[in-house]
C-alpha cells in the first residue's frame, strides 16, 4: 500500500477499464475503488473547501445545496447587540419565530424545548426553543443554543421574517417577576434604577435594557412608574432580535447539504450510481447537533466506506 499525503485532488474521473484517476497536483492515480471524504465548506482553512461536491457532481451525483448548520446570527438590532457583545448567558430560553420581532405575541413562548431531537413538534410561528447558554457577539447571537436552533433560522430566512426571543428569566412567570421587582423598588426606593437591575442582569446589559425601556438611567427605585416597571419586565421576558441573516457558511461549525443520500446505500456507503464509489463524512447530505455527533457520523460512515471499499478492490482482485 502506498500513502501520498499533501496532494490535493483536481479530479475524480473513470477510465475505459472502470478504474478511476484520481487527478492531483502531484500526478495521476490509478484505483479500483475511491471514499469521497472532503467534508464540508464550512471553515476552508481546515482544508474542507467544497471540492468534493464538484468532483461527485462529475461523475453523476445530486448535489443538494450546501448551507450553513451550526452558525452563529447576525441581528439586525446590530447597536444593542455590540452594546452587549462578550456577555454569556446561562439558563436563558431562545425561541425563534417565523415572524417580525415586534408583531410576535411573546406569550406563545413555549416553556419547553422544540426543535430537532425533540418529540414535540412546535405551533407556527414558532420555529424553535432552546433553553441554556447563550452570548452576544458584536454580530449578534452566538453560543449553545443559538447553534443548535440555526439550521431551523437559515431554513426559514428562505421563506421570511424570523426573529429570536431571549428569556431571561425562564424560571420566573411575568407575574412572579413583576411582584419582585415591585417588592425590590419599595425595599431600595432610593437606589437608582441601574443599582435594582444588578439583581437581574449582567452588568453589561444593564444600561441597553434600561435605555430600551425608554428609562432614564438615572432615576431613583421610588420615580419608576408602573408601565416603566412593567417595560422592564417585558425586556426580561423577551428581549427581541430580528435574524438578518447566518454568518457565511465559511464560519458554519458544519455544513448541510451535499450529496443526495438516496444516491449512496447506506449500508455499504457506496454510490448507488457508480460501482466502486464511496462517501464518508460531512461531504454527504448530512448534519448533526452539536455534542460530538458530527465527528461521530464521520467515524462511523469512514469505517463502513473503508471496509467497504477494501472488499470491493478485493473482489476485483480475486475476479
Ligand atoms: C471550528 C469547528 C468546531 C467543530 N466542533 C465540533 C464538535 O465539537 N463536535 C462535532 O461533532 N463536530 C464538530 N465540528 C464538525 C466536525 O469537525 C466535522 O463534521 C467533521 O470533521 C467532518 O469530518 P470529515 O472527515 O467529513 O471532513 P473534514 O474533517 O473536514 O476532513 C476533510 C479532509 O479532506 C481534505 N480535503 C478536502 N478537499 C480535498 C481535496 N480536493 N484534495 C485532498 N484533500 C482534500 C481536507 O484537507 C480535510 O483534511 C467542528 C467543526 C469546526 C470547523
Amino acid at each position: 500500500m502506498r500513502i501520498v499525503s499533501n496532494a490535493q485532488v483536481s479530479s475524480v474521473s473513470l477510465d475505459q477499464h472502470s478504474r478511476f484517476s484520481v487527478g492531483t497536483v502531484s500526478g495521476c492515480y490509478l484505483s479500483p475503488a475511491v471514499i469521497i471524504a472532503t467534508g464540508g465548506a464550512s471553515w476552508p482553512d481546515t482544508g474542507s473547501t467544497g471540492d468534493g461536491y464538484a468532483i461527485s457532481a462529475a461523475l453523476g451525483h445530486r448535489i443538494v445545496a450546501p448551507k450553513p448548520a451550526l452558525v452563529p446570527l447576525v441581528v439586525r438590532e446590530k447597536t444593542l447587540a455590540r452594546s452587549m457583545q462578550g456577555v454569556s448567558l446561562r439558563n436563558v430560553r431562545a425561541t425563534a419565530f417565523q415572524r417580525e420581532a415586534a408583531s410576535v405575541d411573546s406569550s406563545h413562548t413555549p416553556d419547553c424545548d422544540y426543535g430537532r431531537g425533540e418529540k414535540k413538534t412546535p405551533r407556527p410561528p414558532v420555529l424553535e426553543s432552546r433553553f441554556g447558554e447563550m452570548l452576544f457577539a458584536h454580530f449578534g447571537l452566538g453560543g449553545p443554543i443559538i447553534l443548535l436552533m440555526s439550521l431551523a433560522v437559515v431554513e426559514a430566512l428562505e421563506k421570511g421574517p424570523v426573529s429570536i426571543l431571549i428569556d431571561l428569566k425562564p424560571a420566573l412567570t411575568g407575574e412572579q417577576l413583576r411582584k419582585r421587582l415591585q417588592s425590590d423598588l419599595n425595599k431600595f426606593s432610593k437606589r437608582k434604577i441601574t443599582g435594582i437591575m444588578k439583581e437581574y442582569l449582567p452588568a453589561k446589559m444593564i444600561e441597553p435594557v434600561i435605555a430600551l425601556s425608554g428609562m432614564d438611567t438615572e432615576k431613583l427605585a421610588h420615580q419608576v412608574s408602573a408601565i416603566e416597571r412593567d417595560r422592564i419586565i417585558d425586556l426580561l421576558k423577551a428581549l427581541r432580535f430580528n435574524i438578518k441573516a447566518p454568518l457565511p457558511l465559511a464560519r458554519a461549525i458544519v455544513t448541510a447539504g451535499g450529496v443526495a443520500l438516496d444516491e449512496i446505500d447506506p449500508r455499504t456507503l457506496s454510490s448507488k450510481k457508480v460501482p466502486g464509489l464511496y462517501f464518508c463524512g460531512e461531504v454527504m447530505d448530512l448534519d448533526a447537533d452539536t455534542g460530538g455527533y458530527n465527528l461521530q457520523a464521520a467515524f462511523s460512515t469512514g469505517y463502513v466506506a473503508g471496509e467497504s471499499a477494501a472488499g470491493f478492490s478485493r473482489s476485483l482482485l480475486r475476479a
